[in-house]
């Protein structure tokens, strides 16, 4: 494979200029792409070239039209791509269309977005691998009959869940038998509607579970290694809001089989590059629920506690190097350094105090925090940026470490205060009210923490 000279990134906002940062670091070429909404947008200005990408389409289809992403890279001499997160980065048609032209695709093979992509085959291959899943039907569900029966069996609530769904979309919680008949069709239009497949299958809701998951890397010699887990239980509709590493809610015991189940699934699937396993933990015992096979927003706080770049490590991977690779440079797994505690907040522009609508218009005013110990990755964090509607509302991710879990919860409670932004109305005052919340402090939290919590919404 060689060394890559120039990279595309398909995608915008804060993952591109992340992904270009890692490149002029690696000495690689970068090129960006853009919609015509974007014209202004930061990212375009942080590629070395940016060309605009979907003209005449709608604004989400341009960061999607793989034929005129392809002609990019070819016309601009990139030899790969990086998707990010969202858009096209689980979409196989891409990736197999990469595969066809000879453009590295920074990511797993095709065959894994295939398997992993819908979450009834992730299932399957989860069960294939010896790990717990929560108990759910076998494959897709094709009659309301089905529900019914495996409601009666496993008692209500159940939860139904569309294959190809994400994001926490296409979630319907159904918490008595008589709620079925509609939440079946229900979950099955809006799954059709939003991810162009109307197949769904159900499980049994956990009550109130922890979301623990493990990034794992995986070069293509069969090497796998995890960097330890993220503690994404602070949820909103299903949404990650705030994220932590390691988790403060398991002990090492647990750590250690959650991380070793993560590593035997990658394995038995020969999964390559960097993807993430995602449990629901309900008291000692784990339950998967899927794979996410991509770079996600919350990595940032596993780089922080292991030292590991993951986004450098991704481009090593695909050129071919190993792990262990002294230009990779990821340790043994029993060296991967794990120091301290990061959590990450996700500021977006929704205003909290009205049901956290996004808002859009000119940010007249923007300045950040700083200071030891704080990462920002921002997309459009600057005087005069125009957020418009047309994208995800996540504006500024922070980022903080400490050496223990409360430090880095005071920097990022400290943080957030030092951040003015005026113009546009932000989620800042809630995330304060989350991270300098007792029970956040001390670990006593589930997915079910903001919902069960009406002092967080000021
Ligand atoms: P997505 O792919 O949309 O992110 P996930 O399957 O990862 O969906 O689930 C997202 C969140 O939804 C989980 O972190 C959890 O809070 C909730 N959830 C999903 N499945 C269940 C379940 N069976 N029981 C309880 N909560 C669940």
């Amino acid at each position: 494979m060689g060394k890559i000279q120039k990279i595309l990134v398909a995608n915008r906002g804060e993952i591109a200029i992340r992904i270009f940062r890692a490149c002029t670091e690696l000495k690689i070429r970068t090129v960006g792409i853009y919609s015509a909404e974007d014209n202004g947008s930061f990212h375009r200005y942080k590629a070395d070239e940016a060309y605009l990408v979907g003209k005449g389409k709608k604004p989400i289809d341009a960061y999607l039209d793989i034929e005129g992403i392809i002609s990019i890279a070819k016309d601009s001499g990139a030899d790969a791509i990086h998707p990010g997160y969202g858009f096209l980065a689980e979409n196989l048609e891409f990736a197999r269309r990469c595969e066809e032209e000879g453009i590295i695709f920074i990511g797993p093979r095709s065959s894994h977005l295939d398997m992993f992509g819908d979450k009834v085959k992730a299932r399957e291959q989860a069960i294939l691998a010896g790990l717990p899943v929560i108990p759910g039907s076998d494959g897709p569900l094709s009659s309301l009959q089905e529900v019914e029966t495996f409601g009666e069996t496993h008692g209500y609530p159940i939860i139904i869940k569309a294959a190809l769904g994400g994001g926490g979309r296409g979630m319907r919680v159904v918490r008595s038998a008589e709620e079925t008949a509609e939440a079946f069709e229900r979950a099955q239009s809006e799954a059709k509607a939003a991810f162009g497949s109307s197949e769904v299958y159900v499980e049994k809701f956990l009550d109130k579970p922890k979301h623990i998951e493990v990034q794992v890397l995986a070069d293509t010699y069969g090497e796998v290694v995890h960097l330890y887990e993220r503690d994404c239980s602070i949820q909103r509709r299903h949404q990650k809001v705030v994220e932590i590493a390691p988790s403060t809610a398991i002990d090492d015991g647990l750590r250690m089989d959650i991380c070793n189940a993560a590593v035997r699934l990658m394995k038995k699937a020969d999964y390559v590059n960097a993807g993430t396993v995602e449990f629901l933990v309900d008291g000692d015992r784990f339950y998967f629920i899927e794979v996410n096979p991509r770079i996600q927003v919350e990595h940032t706080i596993t780089e922080m506690v292991t030292g590991i770049d993951i986004v450098h490590a991704q481009i090593h991977i695909a050129e071919g190097r190993a792990l262990h690779d002294p230009e990779t440079g990821i340790p043994s797994q029993d060296s991967i350094p794990l120091f301290g505690y990061a959590i990450q907040s996700r500021v977006t522009t929704e205003d909290p105090l009205n049901h956290f609508m996004p808002d859009t218009g000119k940010l007249m005013v923007y300045r950040s925090g700083g200071g030891f110990g704080v990462r920002l990755d921002a997309g459009n964090g600057f005087q005069g940026a125009v957020i418009t509607p047309h994208y995800d509302s996540l504006l500024v991710k922070v980022s903080t470490w400490g050496m223990t879990f409360r430090e880095a919860a005071a920097k990022m409670d400290r943080n957030l205060q030092e951040f003015r932004i005026r113009g546009i109305k932000t989620n800042i005052p809630f995330l304060e009210n989350v991270v300098k919340h007792p029970d956040f402090l001390s670990g006593n939290y589930n997915t079910a923490f903001i919902d069960e919590t009406p002092e967080l919404f000021l």
